[in-house]
């Protein structure tokens, strides 16, 4: 096809081969159709007017007269094709007007069928089919079509008149109406018309179409459409395409019929016949539900020519578009039409299945099978999810925020969700919206409940980074805190109730659904396996425990990028020896505090590097500001004063605390004392951890294993800071494993000014990890919380931000900071690793940035991992195609 611009119509068989070129032009259903023609299957004949020509109605504010004499033109020859004209009082032809979008999109105009009839046209349809009444039945399913879809007339003032004329005729069903009836009905239709819009039906064909041209243009901007396109981040400027088509009839008795089609099932990916048919019914009957449909297989009892040539075509079409495709159809009197074909939508089963026997089959390559898969669609198959075959009481639905299923009692407080959750219970933490004091009680539920709140509130953004489901915005609840409890739709729940949510369909259920676990299927395995072939980008995982990097190894990550000490740190028992250690005064005690943690920490790093035996692990030495593992100030004030008056030892010991803790409190512990400053404060403290992992390394290698460990200092900022720190580290390294042994040492790079010295901090670090979570926060100046609690979504309804930072890496301003501190530390160390830890490490956009940046791994939450080593290798097939100046 050739693309003209100001052509504002093309016929069907001017369209292209290449109907995914053409689709941008005439939307998906207008270039499945052009391309089914050109394929020589049968399609009814007919025309697409372009989205250029809606962008142009939008523009103008109505239909420009170059439109109008193109469509006239169109008509012209689609009347001669078709050997019959439009309103015709003898012979008319009849057509549908469809809407169709580049990207197929609910909540666009519905269907015409139909269109053309008039009295005096159906009178003419009534003879030249020789059927009277299926003619007059035709003209009053237009009226009815036409009044709802194009002159927004409410469907149900038609339906009552219908109704009450079956009640007037003891008529039971549609069908036992006589033509008779059917006119009645008409007239009664038609006074609808009159009463709601205030001018009669419209008897002029052309008047008919450009109206229903320009209701599907108008439809582009209807709320529905508009909420859709947000939702799935689609431009809201490319404007819709109209198709007009000569219409064939599936309800012409019983060698007529119509269909739905896919060439595999869409919901398990299987070979085989898939689909449903009605006998004698007209397109929408299917979809209606009016009457139930057969399975497809039954087709061939019925129309043996129709089903074979049917079989055919589908085969054809796969190898054409090498999908699966999803298929519309008529036969009209014995005959079949092919009405549309586009690619089916799929579960990720489906999708992962598909791919692998397509590229088995040799239809597709294996990178091309790779693509098929959408990252964000994996998180199906990766979480537990209820069992589809549950029967289920739903309660409500909100948003899907971060997936997986979960189940337990309802708790409304963060604390006793600490509380309960801690102790083992299974508990479900329901809240109006979360704010950073929820995150406590988040992490020991199994998963989150709002009422408030969108994809990127503040509880969706945290569950989606613990890796637990949440389910946000759900409007239908109630809370009542006062009543201890929640209510939907009038039922309450309180803390002895059950609710399951499913976080990946936000569906809230009552009781305990029946979860599925998920497993790595075959499929998958397979596709991942093509996908490590592919991708040029390292996976790694952010782990901090023994069944963290197993889950993670077992999920394919190639190691671990990020492991945190701090959270070791917090557990039972140790917090004591911790806080002995920061509130000591002398050099004795606080030496005596370390010698305790030491063992513990070894014996951690010693099970984590054991899990990754032959990989390498990448600790982080401690980050946190030293007072998040002190007590409260407040708390020891209470303590104080509950002590009275009184002078007694424990009353000295809290002052004394109060001391360091007062002394410790900053105004802005985020830019304190914390990261590498703490290194520098209190030498022993990362003298003891680097002695931990060095001895663990040791008692590993001692059982034969082969532990790789690398020692990460977070935020540097001067090349100073980290010389000191190495220096020291080295030093006990060399102690413990002796100097033929050096252990990896290297940085975080997570401060602008670390990314614009990068080539100094290079000469003493032996790799780079970008924290691209504070590398975001102290680029832009946003604090994560605060932004995410409070203004961040209207930042993103405003259009001020078109994504959260957090969470899609900030290309232009981050990302610059990152690839010049790629550039100035490969330019001054060569054989510097550079890697990424953090959220955006495991998100597909960002991680297509960092392939084309040239990054040697990423490091994402161990759920992420198969999702990052897909989306790797889609970023490297994309970038080769790029390369070679192919486009989709
Ligand atoms: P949707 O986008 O909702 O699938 P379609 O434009 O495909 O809408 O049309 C809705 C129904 O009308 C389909 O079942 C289709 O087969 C039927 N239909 C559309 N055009 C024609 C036609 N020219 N002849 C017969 N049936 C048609
Ligand atoms: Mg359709
Ligand atoms: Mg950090």
């Amino acid at each position: 096809m050739t693309v003209a611009r100001g052509t504002f119509a093309y016929e069907f068989s001017e369209g292209s081969e290449q109907a995914l070129a053409s689709k941008e032009i005439l939307g998906g259903k207008g270039a499945g159709l052009a391309a089914m023609s050109s394929l020589g299957l049968p399609v009814p004949p007919g025309f697409t007017i372009t989205t250029e020509a809606c962008r142009d109605y939008m523009a103008a504010g109505g239909l420009s007269g170059e439109i109008v004499e193109q469509v006239e033109r169109q008509l012209g020859k689609l009347e001669e094709s078709a050997g019959k004209r439009l309103g015709d009082s003898e012979d008319p032809l009849l057509v549908s007007v469809r809407s169709g979008a580049t990207v197929s999109m609910p909540g666009m105009m519905d269907t015409v069928l139909n269109l053309g009839l008039g009295d005096a046209a159906v009178e003419g349809f009534a003879a030249s089919t020789g059927d009277e009444r299926f003619a007059y039945d035709s003209y009053r399913r237009f009226i009815q079509m036409f009044g709802d879809v194009v002159l927004k007339v409410e469907h149900e003032k038609f339906e009552a008149e219908l109704e009450s004329l079956k009640i007037e005729a003891g008529a039971e069903d549609d069908t036992d109406l006589s033509a008779e009836d059917l006119k009645g009905l008409i007239e009664r239709y038609k006074r609808v018309v009159e009463d709601e819009t205030g001018s009669s039906f419209s008897q002029d064909p052309r008047e008919q179409l450009e109206l229903s041209i320009q209701a599907v243009f108008d439809s582009w901007n209807t709320p529905r459409a508009i909420s859709y396109r947000k939702e799935f981040d689609l431009p809201d400027d490319s404007g819709t395409a109209v198709t007009v088509q000569a219409m064939v009839f599936g309800n012409m008795g019983d060698s007529s019929a119509t269909g739905v089609v896919f060439t595999r099932d869409p919901s398990t990916g299987d070979q085989g016949l898939w689909g449903e048919f009605l006998l004698n019914a007209q397109g929408e009957d299917v979809v209606a539900g009016i009457r139930t449909p057969k399975p497809i297989a039954e087709m061939e009892a019925f129309l043996p020519r129709a089903f074979g040539e049917l079989l055919e075509t589908m085969r054809r079409l796969e190898n054409e578009y090498r999908d699966m495709q999803d298929i519309e159809f008529t036969v009209e009197r014995d005959k079949l039409y092919m009405l549309q074909t586009r690619s089916g939508k799929r579960t990720a089963a489906a999708a992962l299945k598909i791919a692998r026997e397509m590229a088995e089959e040799d239809i597709i390559s294996r990178e091309e099978a790779v693509t098929r898969i959408d990252p964000s669609q994996l998180d199906q198959v990766l979480h537990p999810y209820i069992d589809p075959e549950a029967e289920l009481e739903i309660l409500a639905e909100g948003l899907p925020a971060s997936p997986g299923a979960a189940t337990g009692k309802v708790v409304f407080s963060a604390d006793e969700a600490e509380e309960r959750g801690g102790a083992g219970e299974s508990v479900i933490l329901v809240r109006k919206e979360t704010t950073p004091d929820d995150v406590h009680g988040m992490v020991r539920a199994k998963g989150t409940l709002t009422a408030l709140g969108g994809m990127t509130s503040h509880a969706a953004v945290v569950a989606r980074g613990l890796g637990i489901p949440a389910v946000t915005g759900c409007k239908a609840l109630k809370i009542d805190s006062s009543a201890g409890g929640f209510s939907i739709d009038g039922k309450t729940f309180t803390g002895e109730d059950t609710i399951t949510i499913e976080g990946s369909t936000g569906r809230v259920v009552e009781g305990a659904a029946p979860l599925v676990e998920p497993e790595m299927s075959g499929d998958l395995e397979r596709l991942l396996a093509w996908a490590d072939e592919t991708r040029d980008l390292g996976v790694r995982a952010n782990a901090d425990t023994p069944e963290d990097a197993n889950r993670a190894r077992s999920l394919g990550a190639e190691g671990i990028g990020l492991c945190r000490t701090e959270h070791m740190f917090m557990q039972e028992g140790r917090l004591e020896i911790v806080r002995d250690m920061i509130l000591s005064d002398t050099d004795e005690a606080t030496t005596d505090a370390l010698s305790r943690l030491e063992p513990l920490q070894r014996g951690d790093f010693e099970g984590i590097l054991e899990e990754m035996d032959g990989l390498p692990v990448t600790i982080r030495l401690l980050d946190p500001p030293l007072h998040e593992f002190l007590p409260d100030s407040v708390d020891l004030y209470e303590r104080l004063a509950e002590l009275g008056d009184e002078e007694s030892s424990e009353a000295t010991e809290i002052r004394r605390q109060l001391r360091v803790v007062e002394s410790l409190e900053e105004a802005n512990p985020m830019l304190g004392l914390r990261g590498c400053r703490l290194g520098i404060v209190r030498p022993g403290l990362y003298r003891m951890q680097a002695r931990a992992i060095a001895e663990a390394a040791k008692n590993a290698r001692e059982k034969g294993l082969n532990p790789i460990a690398e020692i990460m200092v977070p935020l540097v900022g001067f090349r100073t800071e980290l010389a000191g720190i190495r220096t020291e580290i080295e030093a006990v390294v060399g102690e413990v494993l002796g100097p033929e042994s050096p252990v990896r040492i290297g940085t975080m790079i997570e401060l602008p000014r670390a990314c614009v010295v990068a080539h100094e901090i290079a000469q003493e670090a032996d790799f780079f990890s970008f924290g691209t979570n504070d590398l975001t926060q102290t680029t832009c100046g946003l604090s994560r919380d605060d932004a995410e609690s409070a203004f961040l979504a209207s930042y993103l309804e405003g259009g001020i931000l078109e994504k959260n930072p957090f969470q899609t890496v900030d290309q232009d301003g981050v990302g610059e900071l990152v690839a010049m501190a790629c550039k100035r530390g490969r330019e001054s160390r060569p054989d510097i690793k550079l890697g990424v830890c953090g959220e955006h490490g495991g998100d597909p956009e960002s991680i297509r940035f960092f392939h084309e940046t040239g990054l040697d791994y990423v490091s994402c939450s161990p759920y992420r991992v198969p999702v990052a080593r897909l989306a790797a290798a889609q970023a490297a097939v994309n970038g080769e195609r790029e390369a070679l100046g192919v486009t989709r």
